[in-house]
């Protein structure tokens, strides 16, 4: 029995680097109930989040067309998007990045090389997820 369980949360991950998008989306895809939609770059999760509800965004910083802070500093100024949690992916040596995604609103970072456990922990959190009673007695 999972506590906290909701059936329909959906989590839009925004990353250019394919390779890093399908690790991203492998490890959001272990929290039970949650819908992963991907996006290639900000305006890509633009034009998703277009008229959609999000329960949180994962963005990478460095992308082509439209990069991480500009899509963090959109949807804080945006009615239907400005409360959606957002948690960036930064590289280790991305402290001005990190500083300034917090800055514009960003809720929490991972850095990079991912690392699942992280992105969980950070991901459960925000969508408000309770650890399942098993996991917490280990
Ligand atoms: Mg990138």
């Amino acid at each position: 029995m999972v506590s906290g369980y909701r059936p329909s949360q959906r989590c839009l991950v925004v990353e250019d680097s394919s390779a890093m998008r399908q690790l991203l989306v492998f490890a959001l895809g272990r929290i039970p109930g949650l819908e992963v939609v991907e996006a290639t770059d900000g305006a890509d999760a633009l034009r998703k989040l277009a008229g959609s509800h999000f329960d949180l965004v994962v963005t990478d910083l460095n992308m082509p067309i439209l990069d991480g802070l500009k899509l963090v500093h959109r949807l804080r100024h945006d009615p239907m998007h400005r409360a959606v949690p957002i948690v960036v992916v930064t590289t280790e040596a991305g402290d001005e990045d990190r500083r300034r995604a917090l800055e514009l609103g960003a809720n929490a970072y991972i850095t990079k090389p991912i690392q699942a456990s992280k992105m969980l922990a950070a991901a459960n959190e925000l969508l408000g997820r309770t650890v399942p009673a098993k996991v917490e007695r280990e």
